[in-house]
């Protein structure tokens, strides 16, 4: 469903379902910053309070992984957020027929 890193293609691949007027709009970056934020927060805390590095070992540590991490689960939340959307019939997908599986 994707034609790029983050762009979703105009049509599924597979089905052909149109996928164009998707709007998933921020809401991935919102569910990976609240969500993997506050995981990758807890543990720089914890990492400080058990071990209590020099800062540049948390920079070692933390800088790709939070960068890494944020950027391989965008795709999925991005992925989910539209299948929601067609799921429940919203943000354009309000006139696209039931699928066998139904609502
Ligand atoms: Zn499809």
């Amino acid at each position: 469903m994707f034609s790029g890193f983050l762009t979703i293609a105009p049509s599924c691949g597979v089905c052909g379902l149109t996928l164009a007027h998707e709007d998933a709009g921020d809401g991935p970056a919102v569910f990976v910053i609240l969500i993997y934020g506050f995981l990758m927060a807890g543990l720089a805390a914890w990492v400080e309070l058990s071990y209590e590095p020099p800062f540049w070992v948390h920079a070692v540590i933390f800088v790709p992984l939070i960068l890494g991490g944020s950027a391989l689960l965008l795709r999925p939340f991005k992925a989910t957020l539209v299948a929601l959307q067609y799921k429940h019939r919203v943000a354009g997908f309000e006139n696209e027929p039931d699928g066998p599986a139904g609502r």
